[in-house]
């Protein structure tokens, strides 16, 4: 059982190394910002609530959260482990979440906090294009990221989309959050002695190096 969690500033690139873990050690890649845009398309009360949350750049409440993760945690794939990208968000779903692996009778392996400027990660937030077909993403003001066709996935050829979220104002509003609720989970694990600081700000293959480094020096 190997289980990681990544901490992240906005566009830190949680995502994408959640991806590259995943291919890894063969684990899926649990993403809490998928698992609620999903959420965020019923025509419901709750889907109205998660959408309108999510364009503020706010945490959706914790029990909701915590509900479709737990959901999800036990499904057949996670038994080898996971890696969770998004989750926890604040202290209190830390603790929620200290509390279930009790119960499931698992522990937390690894906590990896990607550090990045707050100029390079809101250029990477404002220029992400996304594939919704195949995932792929990409962004408009970063060369060597760049798809080769403008607006269309390289892979599939599928037009690129841009998140609602991904804009200047909730930019700086999940900042905020971050730096509000997020940061002090550092503190929370670095008492666990299971915390990593990566830096993030240089590039995917370099943050990926150093979060192999760390696992493969400890396993
Ligand atoms: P992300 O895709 O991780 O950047 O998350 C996008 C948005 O989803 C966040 O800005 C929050 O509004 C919401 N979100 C994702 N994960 C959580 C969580 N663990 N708790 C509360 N809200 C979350």
């Amino acid at each position: 059982m190997l289980s990681i969690v990544l901490i992240a500033p906005p566009a830190a690139g949680k995502g994408t190394q959640a991806n590259l873990l995943s291919v890894e050690y063969n684990i899926p890649h649990i993403s809490t910002g998928d698992i609620l845009r999903e959420a965020s398309h019923e025509e419901t009360e709750r889907g109205s609530y998660i959408k309108r949350e999510m364009e503020l750049g706010n945490l959706v409440d914790n029990n909701l959260i915590f509900e479709l993760l737990e959901e999800r945690l036990k499904e057949k794939d996670c038994k080898n482990g996971y890696i969770l990208d998004g989750f926890p968000r604040n202290v209190e779903q830390a603790e929620q979440y200290d509390l279930l692996l009790e119960k499931m009778n698992n522990k937390l392996d690894y906590v990896f906090l990607l550090d990045v400027d707050k100029d390079i990660a809101k250029k990477r937030i404002l220029g992400r294009l996304n594939c919704r077909k195949c995932g792929k993403v990409y962004n408009e003001f970063i060369k060597e990221a760049m798809p080769k066709e403008v607006n269309h996935c390289d892979v599939c050829n599928s037009i690129l989309t841009k998140r609602n979220d991904d804009n200047v104002e909730t930019f700086e509003e999940r900042f905020k959050t971050y730096i509000e609720k997020t940061k002090p989970l550092i503190d929370y694990y670095t008492t666990k002695h299971i915390l990593y600081h990566v830096n993030s700000g240089i590039s995917k293959e370099n943050t990926f190096e150093q979060i192999k480094n760390t696992i493969g020096s400890l396993l």
